[in-house]
């Protein structure tokens, strides 16, 4: 077992901190604020080579594992969780689903132009009757000679509106269950694809959450990227990733959090002394970095250990229960060890608290990934084997 990183990854580390402080640290709050990350500044994160890093070369990307992928997405994140959570979407989810189970000729279409950050990409699995039970999912994608027709409605859809693609995981032929289910990949451009708005919230706000409406919307059978069958448990397992990528948003903002308050805990002044010289304050920092290094040992271990940037679902779901509550308790203590200036606008950590919060929610809930590791522990399936 190695706790080190090798020299590349040092250099990789190196190189998203430099970019982070020159093109993602100075606008993090106006794109809060504005409730809009820009296509162009977006545009920079793929250029910068942040976009499919863990797609091969010959697809476009970079070749990398997907442990250096998550140093690049915790880098980022330190700054701002909305530009961590762009490069989680365009290394692990659609991608890695497309890359693993998609057709050669869907790689060598779509995959060039995610890496270069031409077209982005969601994921549409969420419904309003299909939450935690996306067994439960009702859009349709019904054969028609050479297409398939999709009706129905998503819900939560991140990118939504905004990005060109979104692999859609549909109830194909009418078949019940999860054999019914694969996933097709529809263009915005298609007629019959509706965006129907944004569904406001807490965090995360450059990036919105939204609506997705399909109406008779004819998807050529080429776009089938998995096919029903089997096809649940393959998407599931390519989704571990996602949830590995979000654990490593969640830590890095709570890495920014805690060297934000650090710094300022430590210049101001109460009753004559540093704050700092509080052992109540010393032993708040202390659990701060006691939390952080446990989640990032958790978030590694999954990264280190996967295969195709497709990761463990025990690991994976173990690393986003930890790192997505650690950064809620973190960004939470680093407020309260600020006081009031922690609470005000004027300082980051409200909009680093906010971002936080979502993490036990998007990516599958805390209480669905302590039902997969119970089931684990206990070698029982999950009601969606
Ligand atoms: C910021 C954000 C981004 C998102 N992005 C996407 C996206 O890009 N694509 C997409 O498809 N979806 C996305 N989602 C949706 C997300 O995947 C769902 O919100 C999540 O799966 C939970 O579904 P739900 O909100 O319907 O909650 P529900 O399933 O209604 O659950 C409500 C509560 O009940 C609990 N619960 C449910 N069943 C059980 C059970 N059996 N045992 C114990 N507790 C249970 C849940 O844990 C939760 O606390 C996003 C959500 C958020 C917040």
């Amino acid at each position: 077992m190695n706790f080190q990183l090798s020299e590349a990854q040092q250099n990789l580390v190196k190189e998203a901190r430099e970019f982070a402080l020159l093109e993602v640290a100075p606008y993090a709050a106006q794109w809060d604020q504005e409730e809009h990350i820009p296509r162009r500044q977006i545009k920079k994160l793929a250029d910068a080579g942040y976009f499919g890093m863990t797609i091969p070369e010959e697809y476009g990307g970079r070749g990398l594992s997907a442990i250096d992928a998550i140093l690049v997405i915790e880098e980022i994140a330190r700054h701002c969780g909305i530009s961590g959570r762009l490069i989680v979407d365009h290394n692990f989810g659609a991608a890695i689903t497309i890359l693993n189970f998609g057709t050669e000729e869907q790689r060598e279409r779509v995959l060039p132009t995610i890496c270069n950050g031409e077209t982005l990409m969601s994921i549409g699995m969420t419904e309003p009757g299909a939450g935690s039970a996306l067994t439960d999912l009702v859009t349709s994608a019904t054969e028609d000679g050479g297409e398939y027709i999709l009706n129905g409605k998503k819900h939560w859809i991140t990118g939504a509106g905004e990005r060109e693609y979104t692999l859609v995981y549909a109830r194909f032929n009418g078949v019940a269950g999860t054999r019914g289910i694969g996933a097709i990949l529809v263009h915005k451009d298609m007629p019959g694809f509706r965006y129907a708005g944004r569904i406001p919230s807490l965090g995360v706000r450059g990036v919105q959450e939204g609506i997705l409406e399909f109406e008779n919307l004819r998807a050529p059978k080429e776009n089938l990227v998995v096919p029903p069958g089997s096809a649940f448990r393959r998407l599931m397992s390519a989704y571990n990733g996602q949830r590995v990528g979000a654990s490593a948003v969640a830590l890095g903002i709570a890495q920014g959090a805690f060297d934000f308050a650090k710094d300022y805990a430590d210049k101001r002044r109460q009753f004559g002394k540093r704050i700092t010289d509080f052992q109540a304050i010393q032993f708040k920092l202390a659990d701060m970095a006691i939390d952080i290094e446990a989640a990032r040992f958790l978030v590694y271990r999954a990264a280190s250990n996967a295969g195709m940037a497709i990761t463990n679902r025990y690991e994976s779901s173990i690393a986003k229960v930890f790192a997505s509550e650690m950064a809620i308790r973190v960004t939470n203590r680093a407020i309260q060890l600020c006081g009031a200036q922690g609470y005000s606008r004027g300082l980051p950590l409200e909009r680093m608290f906010r971002d936080a919060r979502c993490f036990t929610l998007a990516g599958g809930t805390a209480e669905m990934q302590r039902i997969g590791i119970a089931a684990g522990i206990l070698g029982r399936k999950l009601p969606q084997d």
